[in-house]
């Protein structure tokens, strides 16, 4: 007994001599997460418990999260069924204002899921880009700019001076290319937190294709894989299309991504692009090149009857009528669409179909929180609308002048402050320092 006391206090000293030796200044998130898995390695497992360092409103709720736009490629033409579209937007630090288009067309990519306060976005004048139709279509579908999210409407905290305080959470989660080894368990909320035991989806099913593979995003809860492989089938069955194709889901090991959402963190979030999966499978270039279609009209009131067919409403009746599925958000414009089908807007399902900015080219699918996963934090059930959000204020705020047509900012608001693990629950700690679990493939 001795003997094991003398060593486990070993362990310690030899531990906190190991916390001190690391520079927690340090800008090589490799560094850090070797220092940290190392210290994992000694340490004890998953905390019980996490404390909900975060106390940011969701989707819908009275004060969103400040927003994170992200600029997307500039379109190049194309010569195939599928517009070419410059490859991934490069891991920037978020540009606020989106740059005027000038030369080529610029497209804007869809603000995050869980972003901007109900002061928002007016559409840009879009520079329309001609795109030849996937072989299923019958017209060519104009791909216009996004809305622009609107800038946050006051930075809580500045950033770091001089490169100095903690290394932000997205660049130590981004650095880590496989999941963490432990029981899957979906840690935190949607836009703070992580995801232990991740399995990825195969980029290539029977009825799906997997696209922007080179960003690492496939990766889920187990619950998010199974909805993908009951969906994806059901999806083609209600559309008469072979397939989808599904985009981001979560990094290996969750949590905040360095472009392109805010939510998507605790592997129980899946964008599924409104097109249909094409007859072949698609190159490695294809899946980074090809863009979804925007199904809204320019001025963001109303679909667009050129690229809006009853089989997108099928489509996204089957997603919200899956087992476990918490939201699916469109652009308010396609449930204003919905909503003029009787039927629909009688219907429950029809609730969880909620509004939101941009998704005017996707759908967001976000489940609930699994049994398995006490830490996991998730969305009440919206019961309170009429007509399942297809009446009243709720839905017409979003075709307000507030929203569409909201006034410009004067000066170009400071980019918010980024997450650093202090934010998060303290189990994301130890979901980023444990050893991986390789991948069979
Ligand atoms: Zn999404």
């Amino acid at each position: 007994m001795l003997t094991r006391i003398a060593l486990y206090l070993g362990l310690l000293a030899a531990l906190i001599a190991g916390a001190v030796a690391v520079d927690t200044h340090t800008l090589d998130p490799r560094a850090i997460i070797g220092a940290m898995r190392a210290h994992a390695q000694t340490a004890a497992p998953l905390p019980g418990e996490n404390t909900p360092a975060d106390a940011s409103p969701a989707e819908g709720m009275a004060q969103p999260l400040t927003p994170v736009p992200v600029q997307e490629p500039v379109p190049a033409p194309v010569q195939q069924p599928y517009v070419i579209e410059p490859l991934t937007p490069p891991p920037a630090p978020p540009v606020v204002i989106a740059p005027k288009p000038v030369a080529p067309p610029v497209v804007v990519a869809p603000a995050p899921e869980l972003a901007a306060p109900p002061v928002v976005v007016a559409p840009e004048p879009a520079a329309p880009v001609v795109v030849a139709p996937p072989p299923e279509l019958s017209a060519p579908a104009p791909v216009v700019v996004s809305p622009t999210p609107l800038p946050p409407e006051k930075p809580a905290i500045a950033e770091p001076k001089n490169g100095k305080g903690p290394v932000p959470a997205k660049v130590l989660f981004s650095a880590e290319k496989l999941p963490s080894l432990g029981k899957a368990m979906a840690i935190g909320y949607y836009p703070r937190g992580c995801l232990q035991g991740g399995v990825a989806l195969p980029v290539n099913g029977p009825t799906w294709q997997v696209m922007r593979v080179s960003r690492n995003r496939n990766w889920g809860h187990p619950s998010l894989v199974r909805f993908l492989e009951r969906f994806a089938p059901a999806a083609a069955k209600a559309t008469g299309w072979k397939g989808i194709l599904v985009g981001d889901m979560a990094q290996p090991r969750g949590g905040p991504t360095p472009y392109g959402h805010r939510s998507h963190q605790t592997g129980l979030d899946v964008d599924v692009w409104f097109m249909p999966m094409p007859g072949h499978t698609l190159s490695a270039e294809e899946r980074e090149k090809t863009s979804a279609i925007n199904l809204v009209a320019d001025d963001w009131k109303r679909v667009n009857p050129k690229t809006w067919t009853p089989q997108h409403a099928a489509f996204i009746k089957t997603a919200a009528e899956q087992p476990g599925v918490e939201r699916v958000l469109v652009n308010a414009a396609i449930k204003k669409e919905m909503c003029r089908v009787d039927s629909y807007r009688k219907s429950d399902w029809m609730a969880k179909v909620r509004p939101w900015y941009a998704h005017h080219d996707h759908i967001h699918v976000r489940l609930k929180c699994p049994d398995d996963s006490p830490n996991c934090r998730g969305q009440p059930a919206v019961t309170d609308e009429l007509d399942n959000g297809c009446s009243g204020k709720a839905l017409d705020h979003w075709f307000s002048d507030k929203v569409l047509n909201p006034p410009k900012p004067t000066t170009p608001p400071k980019p918010p402050r980024p997450l650093t693990m202090a934010d998060f629950p303290p189990a994301c700690q130890t979901v980023l320092a444990a050893p991986e679990r390789a991948q069979k493939n």
